[in-house]
């Protein structure tokens, strides 16, 4: 009998700061979408931006996580260690005529770029060869006009066009440093996640993740962009701006308050019931049809206070 393919998911935090309510909710909602499904649920630390991360924060998340009881499979992988595989895939794209060096600033693209809900546009200055009197900064990605689609388990499905959308985008950044995009690529497909589930803010960058796989030959996992939490401000709670961190006095409470957030059903008198009782029951009841199809949400008042503001 054939045994269907088994799941695989993933929580992937950037150690930019301590665990905040808005990556809580990406790591329950990752966390419980593998345990229903009996799946693996993996930890990659995306410490590849090293200028970002923040001194403490990795050991911090992993401690969080720990003493929340939810508990992953297999080591932690760090992206940090993780070059000679980016390059590998950099080397590819090289060989196949796909990457150029770009010389134009993050300033210059700013003030030139048209604008979309993916963000700038590259408009493509250096595509064929650098202008005069510019030095390699970056290296970009060519982009076709290809409509890339995807479909998500619960936001509606997007199309991109990414000559339109992204214009050509940067797999190398000016820093030498390996951007985002191509990383994630890499690390998921290398780890064999077969299922994604994170903040809907990375929506729009889905479809530059597919093409990429599509030229690199690699499967593209399902996907399922959970609301963001947002602050009273609107703006997306994040570790840069000294979102409240979870801390784990309140653990209990926080975990309770992530389910609300995703319109989970609780237990009867869910405060009696330990963290361990409490994960059993949520991993079987969870239901990603309750979960708001919105792109974001507003974060419980306790947490929507940043530090900044308080
Ligand atoms: N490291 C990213 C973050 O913390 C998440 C990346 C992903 O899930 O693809 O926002």
């Amino acid at each position: 009998m054939q045994t269907p393919a088994s799941y695989r998911g993933r929580f992937a935090p950037s150690p930019t700061g301590p665990l905040h309510f808005g990556s809580l909710v990406a790591a329950v909602g990752s966390y419980l979408d593998a345990r229903h499904q009996q799946g693996e649920w993996l930890l990659r630390v995306e410490d590849i931006d090293a200028p970002r991360e923040v001194a403490g924060a990795t050991d911090d998340i992993l401690r969080t996580l720990e003493l929340l009881h939810m508990e992953w499979d297999g080591p932690v992988v760090y992206q940090s260690k993780r070059t000679p595989l980016y390059e590998e895939a950099l080397d590819e794209l090289q060989r196949r005529g796909y990457l150029y060096q770009c010389g134009c600033t993050r300033k210059e693209i700013a003030d030139s770029a048209i604008r979309t809900q993916a963000g700038a546009v590259y408009p493509g200055t250096c595509r064929n060869g650098l202008p005069p009197g510019r030095s390699p900064r970056s290296v970009r990605l060519r982009v076709n006009n290809t409509a890339v689609g995807m479909q998500d388990r619960l936001q509606s499905g997007l199309h991109q066009q990414l000559q339109t959308d992204t214009g050509d985008f940067i797999v190398r950044r000016a820093d030498q440093l390996i951007a985002y995009q191509l990383a994630v690529v890499v690390d998921d497909a290398d780890q064999g996640i077969n299922h994604v589930v994170r903040g809907a803010d990375l929506l729009e960058s889905t479809p530059r993740q597919i093409y990429l796989q599509q030229l690199l030959g690699l499967p593209t996992p399902s996907y399922l962009h959970l609301p963001i939490a947002t602050d009273a401000g609107n703006a997306k709670l994040s570790k840069q701006s000294f979102a409240t961190p979870i801390t784990t006095d309140d653990g209990h409470h926080a975990v309770l308050d992530a389910l609300r957030f995703l319109h989970q059903a609780l237990p009867d008198s869910p405060q009696d019931a330990s963290l361990d009782e409490l994960w059993k029951w949520a991993a079987d009841h969870w239901d990603t049809g309750t979960i708001p199809a919105c792109r974001v949400l507003p974060a419980p008042a306790q947490y929507a206070e940043s530090a900044e503001h308080s």
